[in-house]
């Protein structure tokens, strides 16, 4: 699965990062970083909690 993301929706707030720090990062300028494009199978259930939390649903998977 691969992680996509809207950049046009995005507005760093971060709570992705707070469900999956492993997979997601908002930097010092509140720009979303992505620590691996692919879920790495271990994390898929907090990448998915991430994308279900994201208030401004910018985040998605994709086969
Ligand atoms: S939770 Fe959504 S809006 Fe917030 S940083 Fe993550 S992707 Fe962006």
């Amino acid at each position: 699965m691969r992680i996509m993301v809207d950049r046009t929706r995005c507005t760093g707030l971060g709570m992705c990062e707070s469900v999956a720090p492993e997979v997601f990062e908002v930097d010092d300028d509140g720009d979303l970083e992505l620590k691996a494009t692919s879920v790495p199978e271990d994390h898929l259930a907090a990448v998915r909690q991430a994308v279900a939390c994201c208030p401004n649903e910018a985040l998605r998977l994709a086969p």
